[in-house]
């Protein structure tokens, strides 16, 4: 099977607004431009993949089901405007909570088995979030980064202190990635 690169999406913050800890699936909104972006990464073939880090589950601040219900909301808004997932991912632990683990961005693990799942390409895979956890596994993989930072992108910075080029939101990233 070829192998194809992806992009690894970051959740809250990236593709919908952060609320922190988000347990209700009501509380799901798209940010602007995200779902068109995300529309026309699925036009070009590029699996689009969520990496979530989700450490409310260790905190206690929300379950497994609270967060398949917001991952199954999402994927709902998605569809109805025109958009689709090809997996979500999501690490429950927190290292002060649960102790270490391999799954937390920006470990390697999740990252590793999307790509065994979806037949990924790694090293021309794209790594975009708001946060440098988001998009340092990028160097590991040897792929390349985004970072969103809409006020950094409005004053015209094109870097952030990790190096990674800054982009206003998901629909500017995509118009990198499909160049
Ligand atoms: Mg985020
Ligand atoms: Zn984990």
């Amino acid at each position: 099977m070829t192998r194809r690169p992806a992009v690894f999406l970051d959740r809250d913050g990236t593709i919908i607004e952060d609320t922190g800890y988000l347990a209700d699936p009501g509380g799901v909104r798209l940010l602007p431009r995200a779902a068109p972006a995300i529309a026309r990464l699925n036009d070009a073939g590029m699996p689009v993949i969520v990496v979530t880090n989700q450490s409310g589950i260790a905190r206690g601040l929300l379950d497994e089901a609270d967060y398949a219900a917001t991952a199954r909301r999402l994927e709902e808004l998605l569809a109805a405007a025109g958009a689709r997932l090809d997996g979500q991912y999501h690490c429950p632990h927190h290292p002060d909570f649960t102790g270490p683990c391999e799954c937390r961005k920006p470990g390697a693990l999740l990252y590793q088995r999307a790509a065994t799942e979806h037949a990924i390409d790694l090293a021309n895979s794209w790594w975009i979030g708001d946060r440098p956890n988001d998009v340092v596994a990028a160097e590991r993989f040897r792929g390349r980064g985004l970072l969103i930072d809409r006020a950094a992108a409005e004053r015209g910075s094109t870097s952030d202190t990790s190096r990674f080029p800054v982009v206003r939101d998901l629909e500017a990233a995509a118009g990198i990635i499909l160049v």
